[in-house]
């Protein structure tokens, strides 16, 4: 395993998952890891657990543990609680048994996994370097995944300082001895102002970390947010990438 595609916060928007993952195999990748939330705000719950559940590792996010009833919705938006009673009359025994079964982290090919922040799995954001300062103060590996902030880039750490990774550098080289926190960004609802589905590509092999983002049909998703009578606001915000 040298080409490991890396994506967070899919959301229930197919659309963008099958985009992300045609262009995943287009560039060689031969796993998946998913750093959580497969479900939440879009209308292809079951769909995408479908898609992910058997060709990829991963764990789960704070909407994937209120979709399986492990975490209470009372912090949610009022949009995004209203998604989670959506999604669970949709989904299966079958799917709410494969969310509950993901761990809140996961340690692989020495890389810790996580949705939110060691300390805070389900809940605590990394937006900035003290919290990343502290976040890889609780993890003994060099290259850590996570999510949650659907903003792609993360943190690199030499020691002295932490810095923020901007993404649009497209390839990073991973240099031993920096710590890194890698966010891959959101497939299914970015949050960092550009629209495209965000992905990325880690080559263990070349020491490498990629930053992608690509285009899927972002007014289909709308259309179908609309007509399941989901919260509208959930369809608006897909033009904006906020
Ligand atoms: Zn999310």
């Amino acid at each position: 395993m040298t080409r490991i595609g890396i994506i967070s916060d899919i959301h229930g928007n197919l659309p963008a998952l099958e985009a992300v993952l045609s262009a995943l195999n287009a560039e060689g990748a031969e796993t998946v890891i998913f750093c959580g939330d497969l479900v939440g705000y879009g209308p292809w719950p079951g769909e995408v657990i479908a898609r992910m559940q058997g060709s990829s590792i991963g764990v789960q996010g704070n909407h994937d543990a209120a979709a399986c009833g492990a975490l209470p919705t009372n912090h949610f938006t009022p949009a995004a609680r209203a998604a989670i009673d959506w999604i669970r009359s949709r989904l299966s025994a079958a799917d709410i048994a494969y969310l509950s079964s993901l761990p809140l982290t996961r340690e692989m090919e020495g890389m810790t996994v996580v949705h939110g922040s060691p300390r805070g799995p389900l809940w605590e954001y990394i937006l900035d370097p003290w919290t990343a300062a502290e976040s890889l103060s609780l993890l003994s590996t060099d290259i850590n995944l996570f999510g949650h902030s659907h903003i792609q880039g993360g943190f690199v750490a030499d020691g002295e300082k932490v810095e923020p990774i901007d993404p649009r550098a497209g390839t990073i080289e991973l240099v031993p001895g920096l710590r890194y926190l890698i966010n891959p960004g959101s497939v299914g609802q970015p949050r960092d102002g550009d629209p495209r589905a965000a992905y990325a590509i880690l080559d263990l092999k070349q020491g490498t970390i990629a930053y992608h983002r690509i285009s899927y049909d972002i007014s289909a998703v709308q259309r179908e947010i609309i007509r399941v009578g989901l919260p509208r606001e959930l369809a608006d915000r897909l033009s904006v990438g906020r």
